[in-house]
């Protein structure tokens, strides 16, 4: 349904899009979480034809968008990061002139209208003066804008952006609403915004794609990061030689308490060493006071993979781990013995 190719998006020398590609299909509500400079906006301006790309594609419905936009803009309804509201029309007037612009036929317009003014709960204000409303309603008369004439794609960035809870809540049923029938993409920079409404979770840093997935997927995968805890009645000694002895543990911590150890065990190769642990200490007449297992969040997950994309060196593992297409990965590994042979 769309297409996005290797889109790159320079400004000067800044590459504020970086060879971003990924397919949207149809009926789901896909997210674009990234810390606030990530590309998300340009990615988006691009993908509705607002702004050219510097290299790469963009294809909606098999329409490029800059060489047929008539076409490819028919199924796209866009709420850009500031909405491009006429502040000096009443809300009907400019929702009117918005169903002119995107040549809703005469006879369907009030209909039409009057369904996205229900919808987006605009009726105390139709007739007032965008200029007077407040920034909700102002979010809301952008929202109409996006959906009147109900396009098969629906693109909002970063859609409760300077809201309140309340209408955040709202905005997020009607998001849902509008997902029954259409296609959604939306961005933002906080992750439960994007994990409350989304099937499907794009992580972009520093113009990079470097995680696409769900977020059931996403915290899954990243389950690897789990740490386990651990407290025993022994000495520090004791503990230290009996972790020696487990195989496969992963990294592991000591720290003496009053009257036991905590031992801290990221996850290793042996993946649940729980039962082992167990096992090991009652051997050794080692108390267990606590054993506690801690997956990573979806949180966590979030800010690791975006600190590390800003450090940028540990670029090269998440195509791994995050299952990235075959090729991508292929092409990194090839540019990484690039690396190693140019030493
Ligand atoms: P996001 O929406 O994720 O916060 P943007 O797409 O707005 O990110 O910006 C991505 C990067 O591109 C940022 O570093 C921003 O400063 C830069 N940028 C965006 N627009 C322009 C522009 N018109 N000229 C120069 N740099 C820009
Ligand atoms: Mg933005």
């Amino acid at each position: 349904m769309i297409e996005v190719r290797n889109l790159v998006k320079r400004y000067g020398s800044h590459t504020a899009v970086d060879h971003l590609s990924f397919t949207v299909e149809k009926g789901q509500i896909y997210g674009f979480l990234g810390p606030n400079g990530a590309g998300k906006s340009t990615t988006m301006n691009i993908m509705t034809g607002y702004l050219g790309a510097t290299e790469g594609e963009v294809l909606i419905d098999g329409h490029n968008i800059l060489e047929e936009p008539e076409k490819a803009k028919q199924s796209i309804g866009y709420l850009p990061e500031i909405p491009p509201l006429y502040t000096d029309m009443t809300v009907g007037e400019y929702l009117k002139f918005v169903a002119e612009l995107k040549k809703i036929e005469r006879k369907k317009q009030r209909d039409e209208i009057r369904k996205v003014i229900v919808m987006t709960k605009l009726q105390e204000v139709e007739n007032r003066l965008i200029r007077n409303l407040s920034k909700g309603y102002r979010q809301r008369v952008g929202l109409a804008q996006a959906i009147i004439g109900f396009p098969d794609i629906i693109i909002l960035d970063e859609p409760t952006v300077g809201l309140d809870p309340k209408q955040i809540i709202e905005i997020r049923e009607l998001i849902r609403e509008l997902a029954k029938e259409h296609t959604i993409i939306l961005s933002s920079h906080i992750l439960a915004e994007i994990s409350a409404v989304c099937d499907h979770i794009m992580i972009i840093s520093g113009g990079k794609l470097i995680a696409s997935d769900t977020p059931e997927n996403l915290e899954k995968q990243m389950s690897d990061a789990g740490t386990l805890y651990l407290d025993v009645k022994t000495k520090k000694e004791n503990v230290q030689e009996m972790l020696s002895g487990i195989q496969g543990l992963g990294k592991w911590s000591v720290e003496e308490k009053e009257y036991s150890c905590l031992i801290t065990i990221q996850e290793g190769k042996n993946k649940d060493p729980r039962e082992e642990l167990f096992y090991a200490c009652a051997q050794a007449n080692y108390p267990i006071l606590t054993m506690q297992y801690k997956k990573a969040s979806l949180e966590e997950v979030f800010l690791e993979l975006t600190e590390a994309a800003k450090k940028g060196s540990e670029r090269q593992k998440y195509p791994r781990r995050f299952g990235m297409s075959g090729r991508k990965k292929e092409q990194i590994e090839e540019e990484e013995n690039k690396d190693e042979s140019s030493l």
